[in-house]
């Protein structure tokens, strides 16, 4: 039995008919840049993470950097986040000129440990924004997280690419922090059809600048008070996403009962990995990612389980302070023992919504046989 480790074949199969009607309604209409078509599409995101504005844009990383450039992150200041990400969220804060400030995560949640903050704070006062990250599809500890922010006038930005629908308690993802980040990305929780981004905000301030940054910086007819990108969301995406968001709940949900089952499937057999175990304060994981530790020999149980026709990748596999474009940076091996621990152990299993009981069934069992 092969264990492939996403299926967008099949879920675009089931939903085919409705999004080629979406995409041929924008062809009829010759609107392929923002237009009324992104607009519902991105009140639609607004409710759904519930935030007064959402501006879409050309990708996740983009969202980054339009979020940063809105909250004036620039040459000269720094910008702390954590090395255990994927590289966009450190990649968004050296294109806006300034410098990523790293602190470790925590090891049961993968995501930043609050209490190493404060003292990063210390050591470096240009700290303009700090990016929480909400890895795997779980919520960073926001509430401490945003006193600090809000005591030192720090703008707080959420990378929720992995996150759209996760909750912190009882509060959507995106909604946390100033500005919100996601990906539309085609192998995310809601992808597109190619690049998509968006950024949510309930500051209409940041929400005018955000639109405004991601046309060039324009306020008016040819007129530039930033320098900006030209980062639209296309009208096709957004057509595409909006029929995707319908299911969008029923895939995440399908998500976290496979997690749960294979956690229950795990602790019943008892196997030597450590599987995923969210903290209290998640009200909501969406299990973007169904992540777990091994201990020892990780490259060899993922050789093994290929080899019986089951998927499996790391994410991620190089820290990003140990990344040859941050080497001027200054870190080393060793700075962060957990980023780096993790990038050893974390295997990422299957947990895609087409998954059938009998496949994770077969996961489990099939490590059961490989490990002692
Ligand atoms: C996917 C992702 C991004 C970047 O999104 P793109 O749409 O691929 O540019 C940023 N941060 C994280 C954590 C991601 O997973």
């Amino acid at each position: 039995m092969d264990v492939p480790f996403l299926d967008l074949a099949a879920q675009t199969a089931a939903i085919r008919g409705e999004v080629l009607a979406a995409i041929a309604r924008v062809v009829d209409s010759q609107k392929f840049i923002l237009g009324e078509e992104v607009h519902r599409f991105e009140q639609q995101a607004a409710g759904y993470c519930q935030t007064s504005f959402a501006v879409g844009c050309a990708s996740g990383s983009d969202a980054l950097l339009l979020a940063l450039k809105a909250a004036g992150a620039g040459p000269g200041d720094a910008v702390l986040t954590v090395p255990f990400t994927f590289f966009a969220t450190a990649g968004a804060v050296a294109l806006a000129g300034a410098r990523p400030v790293f602190v470790d995560v925590d090891r049961d949640t993968f995501n930043l440990d609050v209490s190493q903050i404060e003292g990063a704070l210390q050591r470096h006062p240009k700290i303009k924004a700090i990016i929480a990250v909400h890895l795997f599809g779980g919520c960073a500890d926001m509430d401490p997280i945003r006193e600090i922010a809000r005591a030192r006038r720090i703008a707080l930005i959420e990378d929720a690419a992995q996150a759209i629908g996760a909750e912190y308690k009882g509060r959507r993802a995106g909604s946390l922090g100033d500005i919100g980040c996601f990906s539309f990305y085609p192998t995310k929780n809601l992808g597109a059809f190619g690049d998509g981004g968006l950024c949510t905000t309930n500051d209409e301030a940041l929400a005018g600048r955000l639109r405004a940054l991601r046309v060039h910086g324009r306020t008016g007819a040819y007129f530039h008070e930033w320098v900006g990108l030209a980062s639209r969301l296309d009208a096709i995406q957004a057509a595409v996403l909006a029929v995707k968001f319908k299911y969008l709940d029923s895939w995440s949900e399908q998500r976290a009962c496979n997690a749960a089952l294979s956690r229950r499937l795990f602790e019943e057999q008892n196997l030597p990995l450590v599987p995923p175990r969210p903290a209290p304060y998640q009200t909501r994981h969406i299990f973007h990612q169904f992540v777990v530790r091994c201990p020892r020999g990780r490259d060899e149980v993922q050789k093994q389980l290929k080899s019986h026709g089951i998927a499996s990748e790391v994410y991620y596999p190089l820290p990003l302070h140990e990344q040859p474009c941050f080497a001027d940076l200054g870190y080393k091996r060793g700075d962060f023992p957990v980023s780096e621990e993790l990038a050893r152990t974390v295997l990422a299993l299957p947990v895609h919504p087409g998954l059938s009981e009998a496949q994770i069934r077969h996961v489990v069992a099939t490590l059961a046989r490989l490990l002692p």
